[in-house]
């Protein structure tokens, strides 16, 4: 695959898709602008090769329709201080009005375009949509890791069209790092699998198996497999059509040699709510009444012991309700115990991501992907529709 660094950029337009969903407040002010600052590397590059920039970016779920609530204006203003320079922006992404913005640009400039989701094209993976954005420029460049799973016009239809297409530096260090992940050599590799529910992390599971020494697994999974084996799992969140397929992974586990690693304590109380009264219980007793919201303290010791001549981890899902300070103690350890490793760690994007920033772990990890959904899918073995479209355009 191709990257903008392969690339001759000058006096070229440079149409590079970016993933600027950024999350903002009530007032359309943005509370968190790591994604922006994720991609400066290569808008960077691209202004310093004298190359025209065009950023594409979708924004929220505006549904094909446009509205205000979902302009991507602030992220041109946060551009421009971020980037020491002016970042236009053009109040549409097709259309008459946005080529002849495009045409103005010298190199070395930068144009913002309005929310690709404002068309329904855009996650229609509609040709029509993509042929009009074609109309834009010379060299697409795909540096959106966060939606690189999706087919989506501006990243799936339109490579296919393009005459020249490549990743940006973002792109490339994601897939880099997973690559290193989950074909590495390093061993022991452990792989942290917390979140919800086992069923979105089934097919997850079961590539991992095949691919880590051992398994951890944390959060509201962990009930699912404890049903599955015999025990009272009281209130707790649990998918009883599951069980088996519980059972199923123990077993493969087993045969193929994987150490399969359960919590052995929660803490529980009544809800989520319960903050005050929460207690902590060893896997065998806990409460008809009660639910786990997060792996206790035995857990923590336990994980800690199994994480220590790790090589390699990689980590997709809290170990509990992180979101509520009563139930983040668990997800704030094993980001310590992980922090202090000196394996090579790999956090999943989306919930993990926000919990080790949550409990103030972020900087102690080797990489932390910006892709929930897309590092989901890669840790399930599956492959992305928009890397494969960028592969096709050698
Ligand atoms: P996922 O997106 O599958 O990684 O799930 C993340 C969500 O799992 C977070 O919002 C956590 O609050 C939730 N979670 C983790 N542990 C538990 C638990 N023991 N009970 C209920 N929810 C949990």
């Amino acid at each position: 695959m191709k990257y903008i660094n392969d690339l001759d950029l000058i006096g070229k337009r440079v149409f590079i898709r970016c993933d600027f969903n950024v999350p903002l407040d009530e007032n359309g002010n943005i509370t968190d602008d790591n994604r922006i600052k994720q991609v400066l590397t290569t808008i960077e590059y691209a202004i310093d090769n004298k190359a025209k920039v065009i950023l594409a970016s979708h924004l929220g779920r505006p549904k094909g329709k446009k509205n205000p609530k979902y302009s991507l204006s602030p992220v041109a203003k946060r551009l421009s201080t971020l980037l020491k320079r002016d970042v236009e922006f053009v109040d549409d992404c097709i259309g008459n009005k946005v080529l002849s913005r495009v045409e103005a640009l010298k190199n070395g400039d930068v144009l913002l375009l309005e929310n690709l989701r404002f068309y329904e094209g855009e996650e229609k993976n509609s040709q029509e949509f993509a042929q009009e954005l074609k109309k834009l420029f010379d060299i697409y460049i795909n540096d959106a890791f966060g939606v690189c799973h999706r087919k989506h016009a501006s990243v799936h239809a339109l490579v296919k069209i393009s005459d020249i297409a490549a990743g940006g530096f973002l792109l490339k260090r994601e897939l880099e790092y997973f690559d290193k992940v989950l074909n590495s050599t390093e061993k022991p590799f452990v792989a942290v699998i917390g979140g919800a529910k086992v069923s979105g992390k089934l097919e997850c599971l079961i590539n991992l198996i095949d691919k880590a020494d051992k398994i951890i697994i944390g959060g509201a999974q962990a009930f699912t497999f404890l049903k599955a084996l015999g025990y009272e799992v009281g209130k707790s969140l649990v998918e009883d059509d599951l069980t088996d397929t519980a059972l199923e992974i123990i077993e493969k586990a087993k045969k193929s040699s994987v150490k399969f690693y359960l919590p052995v304590d929660f803490v529980c109380a009544d809800s989520i709510d319960d903050t005050l009264n929460y207690e902590t219980k060893t896997y065998q007793e806990i409460p008809k009444d009660k639910m786990g919201l997060d792996i206790g303290e035995a857990s923590c010791a336990l994980f800690k012991e199994v994480l220590q001549d790790a090589k390699t981890i990689v980590w997709n899902g809290p170990m509990g309700v992180f979101e509520v300070d009563a139930f983040a103690n668990g997800t704030k350890k094993i980001a310590k115990a992980i922090g202090e490793s000196r394996a090579l760690s790999v956090v999943g994007g989306g919930d993990t991501a926000e919990a080790v920033q949550k409990v103030g772990e972020s900087s102690n990890m080797s990489y932390i992907s910006t892709g929930g959904g897309a590092s989901l899918e890669l840790l399930e073995g599956k492959s992305l529709p928009a890397i494969e479209a960028l592969k096709e355009k050698e």
